[in-house]
């Protein structure tokens, strides 16, 4: 693992010594369903899916994924390049005013982190843990419900500021729990973005019907996501 901090990016790169790729093969390694080998007597398994995959991914991080071999048999390095916002940057911060300090806060990386509570409700522990470490660099404070039920709950004890909601939940669905805040005098007004899994048609008209003020389609982009959300909060986010 490797960090390139000017460049805010983080690199893996994993090593092996088997069979190697040829050079001529290298550019047709991250196509699907492909496999070098292909005859029917090939001695190494796989869907040729793999590689495929692990690009899409990287591509939906707006990174990137290469290799590097010495020829069959030498074995092959591939390397995953994705972005990365330093939490801890090394540089001195030019100090903050006692006035943007009690408006704004700072985060780790000296950036301003807006005074807001946000209340990510996710089941999925992997979207929790990524999206939370997210938000936790931007905004004040990031509150975590994992059902429509503690959703409603987390909501009236703490008022946040926007709701981000999935919407296939345990014990009570995201919709369902949206359309009961939306009946209380309190959250008629909160911004809420609903997150859905898979893109069906109607989606966005059940959830807009519900009461969101906004859709978005997993896997989302953590920038975007933020976009939307100082949207709603109003100003602008450094
Ligand atoms: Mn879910």
């Amino acid at each position: 693992m490797q960090i390139d901090a000017p460049h805010e990016a983080i690199e893996f790169s994993v090593s092996d010594t088997g069979i190697g790729i040829a050079q001529a093969d290298l550019a047709r390694l991250f196509t699907p369903f492909t496999q070098l080998d292909s005859g029917l007597n090939r001695r190494h398994e796989g869907t040729g899916l793999g590689l495929a995959l692990v690009r899409q991914i990287v591509d939906l991080l707006g990174g990137s994924v290469h290799v590097t071999s010495a020829g069959v048999n030498c074995g092959s390095c591939f390397t995953v390049r994705l972005p990365w916002i330093p939490r801890f940057s090394p540089l001195p911060q030019p100090a903050a005013t006692t006035q943007e300090n009690a408006t704004t806060g700072r985060n780790a990386n000296g950036a301003s982190r807006k005074q807001a509570t946000i209340l990510l409700v996710e089941d999925n522990e992997t979207t929790i843990a990524l999206m939370r470490e997210y938000l936790r660099m931007h905004y004040q404070q990031v509150l975590v419900a994992r059902n429509g039920e503690e959703a409603l709950s987390t909501a009236f004890e703490q008022h946040p500021d926007l709701i981000l909601m999935d919407v296939q939940l345990p014990i009570l669905d995201g919709l369902s729990a949206i359309e009961q805040l939306r009946e209380l005098p309190d959250f008629q007004k909160l911004p809420i973005i609903a997150l859905t899994a898979l893109a069906m048609p109607g989606d966005r008209e059940r959830c807009l019907a519900a009461g969101a003020n906004e859709y978005v389609t997993k896997p989302v982009s953590l920038r975007d996501i933020r976009g939307m959300i100082d949207r709603y909060l109003g100003g602008t986010c450094s």
